[in-house]
């Protein structure tokens, strides 16, 4: 059986799908990055190597009131960054139920 293997666009972990995975998914599905979190919208799904996804946001889990929530581009993009360890940057997000900074780190792309 065939399986296609995707980096996912947020941690780099490759998420393994078979063939019957994807007969399971159509356009417009969501799959989620075992290993992050991240969320991808299924925006191609063809045969062979014809599959696209599009992140949607990496979901959360406010440490404050334990809701989750969804990290999206837009939201990284405007929320202030800051240096944290070495090597190691953050950005602050607001949780959109009770309003809490949160740190969210990265590592550093090469
Ligand atoms: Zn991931
Ligand atoms: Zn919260």
């Amino acid at each position: 059986m065939a399986t296609l293997e995707i980096d996912c666009p947020v941690c780099a972990e490759v998420l393994e799908l078979t063939d019957a995975d994807r007969a399971d998914l159509s356009v417009g599905d969501v799959i989620v990055c075992d290993s992050c979190n991240a969320e991808m919208e299924v925006t191609r799904n063809g045969p062979g190597e014809d599959f696209e996804l599009e992140l949607l946001g990496v979901l959360t889990t406010c440490p404050s009131c334990g809701e989750e929530f969804d990290v999206t581009e837009d939201m990284l993009a405007e929320a202030p960054i800051i240096e944290a360890e070495a090597g190691h940057v953050a950005s602050i997000v607001s949780c959109p139920h009770c309003r809490a900074r949160i740190e969210l780190e990265f590592e550093e792309a090469e």
